[in-house]
């Protein structure tokens, strides 16, 4: 039983490093950011309420986030582990999540600013399961579709110029505070980002002492 937590830049492998570990370890990945996504494509009440601040690239509250979280960790089908990749993105939102569980392993992915741009303005995803690929480091087999499902692949909706910008700057002054926060509590475990996806996934789990 394990409860990790995944932060980075963006485009660092976040959501692909969290589905790889998700499945090795048979533990539930809980991507906020595509769980979002997919409210937006329901057209739900939420997905209502979130669409244009996600794709300006900015934050969505604490409270609408918490509410979200605080549902997911206290469910019965998480009480064997889970890997949060998205969230916490701030101190409150971690000082939230110290509240209502203790976090084992922080994942801290560091990738430069330079490889963050390259990776990101090649980014593909499926709108149907959250899949992840990249035009040139990690192409699908099936050209513009998605490998798993077979959906046409899209450029997600904040991977403009502008709201990349705004989401790194974003970044930088909320998230980037959480390499403090995890370290003092002694469970940061940072992790470069900038190999390959294989090379990542094995550092990671030589990290983790699996
Ligand atoms: P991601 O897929 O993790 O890059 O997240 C995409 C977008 O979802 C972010 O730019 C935010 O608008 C929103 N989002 C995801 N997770 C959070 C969070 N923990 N707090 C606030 N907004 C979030």
């Amino acid at each position: 039983m394990i409860k990790i937590v995944l932060f980075g830049p963006q485009g660092a492998g976040k959501g692909t490093q969290a589905d790889r570990l998700s499945k090795r370890l048979e533990i539930p990945h809980i991507p906020t950011g595509q769980m979002l996504r997919e409210e937006i494509a329901a057209n739900t009440k939420l997905g209502q309420k979130v669409s244009e601040i996600m794709n300006r690239g900015e934050l969505v509250t604490d409270w609408q986030m918490n509410e979200i979280i605080r549902d997911r960790v206290n469910a019965p089908e998480y009480q064997n582990g889970f890997i949060l990749d998205g969230y916490p993105r701030n101190v409150e939102q971690a000082e939230f999540l110290d509240y209502q569980i203790a976090v084992d392993k922080v994942l801290f992915l560091n990738l430069p600013k330079t490889e963050v741009m390259k990776r990101l303005s090649g980014r593909l995803t499926c709108p149907k399961c959250g899949a992840i690929f990249h035009k040139i480091f990690n192409p699908s087999k099936s050209g513009d579709k998605c490998d798993r499902c077979g959906t046409v692949l899209q450029v997600r909706a904040d991977d403009t110029p502008e709201a990349i910008a705004k989401r790194l700057e974003q970044y930088e002054e909320e998230t980037q505070p959480l390499h403090e926060y995890y370290l003092k509590k002694g469970v940061l475990i940072e992790i470069d980002a900038a190999p390959d996806i294989e090379q990542v996934g094995l550092l990671i789990w030589e990290a983790l002492g699996l």
